[in-house]
């Protein structure tokens, strides 16, 4: 039996892993790989502290040897399925099941892709998920954002500060951003909103050159091109919580929710750290500082058992 078990292994699980072991606690990560978007994929990070410019590998890799360096087990395996009986967490994962006081989960969420043509092709080379992380690249570029809700209009907002133009293409007859954020956007004097928007493909070479789309309404569906050098999607993100059960609230988008500070969740000794939780923003920063309150948080309730 474990003190404490974590599950998942990025920026957030990582940080957990840290802090238990330096609390002394046995503990046991379990994660289906580690890092996970940011490890994966041709990511730059450039708002991480003491890093100026880093790998999304580097710095994983960082994390990693951080972790190994304190002796914490590792096990790389999918969990399916938890379960909590006499105070105890029950962690099937792969053919083993594991067990512990406490339990900690760091299992992100993705980005929705919107599933165009050239989207897989142009990662990292012009499409990207993440204005804040990415938005600064595009410096004086067109850009569009693929996506009508609030958090494509924060984004378009953002980009607003750097990018030249912004074109946001909602595939709905309207946008469903809410009245300040349309309002909030239309001030920058940068974006143009094009409802009905039917994304038929991304182009370019080595990087983003164009984004092709048609109107809904057009009968004979031309092709219209719109030069860009960049291509934010915000599709929605899909958090990795559905094998929690009834241990856990979710919100309306599927997220975790904890109480910001400690990180708890409705269920006693059940822990939530990084972007499957509720927490607003979505960064590495954030996530590693969340894992760190979780692993404090499970301590102190370790030790109240
Ligand atoms: C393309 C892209 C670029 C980004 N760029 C930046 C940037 O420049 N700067 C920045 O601050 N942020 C950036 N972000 C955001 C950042 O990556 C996240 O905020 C951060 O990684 C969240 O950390 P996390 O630990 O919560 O989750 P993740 O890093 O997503 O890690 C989740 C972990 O859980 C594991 N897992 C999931 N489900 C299970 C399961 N059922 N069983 C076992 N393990 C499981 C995964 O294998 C993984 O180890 C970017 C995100 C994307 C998608």
């Amino acid at each position: 039996m474990f003190d404490l078990i974590i599950i998942g292994a990025g920026p957030a699980g990582m940080t957990a892993g840290i802090y238990a072991a330096r609390a002394k606690l046995e503990t046991l990560v379990i994660a289906g790989e580690f890092g996970g978007w940011i490890a994966r994929e041709n990511v730059e990070i450039e708002n991480y502290p003491g890093f100026e410019k880093v790998s999304g590998k580097e710095l994983i890799g960082r994390f990693k040897s951080h972790l190994e360096s304190f002796g914490v087990r590792t096990k790389m395996a999918e969990v399916f399925e938890l379960k909590k009986g006499d105070g105890i967490f029950e962690v099937s994962a792969g053919e083993e099941k594991f067990s512990a006081k406490a339990l900690i989960v760091a299992t992100g969420a993705s980005p929705r892709p919107a599933g165009i043509p050239g989207e897989k092709d142009f990662l990292g080379k012009g499409v990207c998920y993440c204005a804040t992380c990415d938005g600064p690249l595009f410096a004086k570029k067109d850009v569009a954002v693929i996506g009508g809700g609030n958090a494509a209009f924060d984004a378009a907002r953002f980009l607003a500060k750097f990018a030249g133009k912004i074109y946001v293409l909602e595939k709905g007859k309207e946008v469903s951003a809410d009245a300040a954020g349309r309002e909030a956007l239309e001030q920058t004097g940068k974006a143009r909103i094009i409802a009905n928007a039917r994304i038929t493909k991304i182009g370019g070479d080595n990087f983003v050159k164009n984004v092709a789309y048609y109107d809904a309404g057009d009968p004979e569906k031309k092709e219209i091109i719109l030069p860009v050098a960049g291509i934010f999607v915000k599709a929605g993100n899909s958090p990795a919580a559905e094998f929690l059960g009834s241990l856990v609230d979710l919100d309306e988008k599927g997220q975790i929710k904890v109480d910001p500070g400690t990180n708890r969740t409705k269920t006693e000794g059940l822990f939530a750290a990084g972007d499957v939780t509720d927490a607003k923003y979505k960064q590495i920063v954030i996530a590693a500082g969340q894992g760190a309150a979780a692993a404090l948080s499970a301590d102190a309730y370790l030790r109240r058992l």
